[in-house]
């Protein structure tokens, strides 16, 4: 239902908290983190319920992040709202973890796929079975974003969707299709949002994605292209916003 990306040198896991509490009014069941840790390894941690929940397992348990994350509310539509069902899910081989607003209406038929492929699925979601093909895609492909740009080709329904991989750390890749997907423009950092509201309290200045588009960001560059990969033209605005 919200969803933030933050790459840059500040403390990650607080830009992550922070985006997903101003996107708390509109509504979810379950939130989650995913970060590269201290380690270069991706780090997660969710939960269903309120977002409070999610902090009150971050202070346990806590994550020491790399300046790369992707952060989660979710509604759930396919699969309860489960502490397993809540994003981010991850990869097969736990590298990459990937975060989901929508419905991929052919989940079953690539959920049969990833079965028959021997891909481990823990919950009932779309949205792991995206994260599992793709994670496996990337083993294939070597390259993040031409693995992302194979699966999202074959996906049917409505998504935005955040993807990292521990192998190409500062970096997340995202798709809109018939759901929002806005790019934060800070300084030495860069962000990813389902709507400003997950980047507003760092930076004014965004560019909106538009429809059928890829979104890459590093924490000096923003790439947008087509599903196919042709470079496209972007242009940023000022956001108004009365904090
Ligand atoms: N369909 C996905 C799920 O049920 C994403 C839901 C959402 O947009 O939050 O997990």
């Amino acid at each position: 239902c919200g969803i933030v990306g933050y790459v840059g040198p500040n403390n990650t896991v607080e830009a992550l908290l922070s985006g997903l509490r101003r996107l708390e009014y509109r509504g979810y069941d379950s939130a989650g983190i995913a970060v590269l840790d201290e380690q270069g390894s991706v780090g997660v941690r969710k939960r269903s319920g309120k977002l409070a929940r999610l902090e009150a397992l971050l202070e346990q348990n806590p994550l020491q992040a790399r300046g790369t994350g992707i952060g989660h509310t979710r509604w759930a539509t396919h699969g309860g709202p489960t502490d397993e069902n809540a994003h981010p899910h991850l990869g097969d081989d736990g590298k990459l973890a990937l975060i989901h607003n929508g419905i991929v209406e052919n989940f079953a038929e690539l959920r049969a796929e990833a079965e028959a492929e021997g891909l481990e699925l823990i919950g009932e979601t779309d949205t792991e079975v995206v994260a599992v093909l793709l994670g496996r895609e990337v083993a294939r492909q070597g390259d993040l974003e031409a693995a992302f740009r194979t699966i999202v080709a074959r996906l049917r329904g409505t998504f935005t969707l955040l993807a990292m991989h521990q192998d190409e750390p500062g970096k997340i890749v995202s798709a809109r299709h018939h759901s929002p997907l806005v790019v934060g423009l800070g300084e030495g950092e860069n962000f990813l949002g389902s709507d400003v509201a997950a980047f507003v309290s760092a930076t004014r200045r965004a560019v909106a994605v538009d429809e059928n588009n890829i979104a890459i960001i590093t924490p000096d560059e923003v790439r947008i292209t087509d599903f196919e990969g042709n470079s496209v033209e972007f242009s940023e605005y000022e956001v108004e916003w009365d904090a």
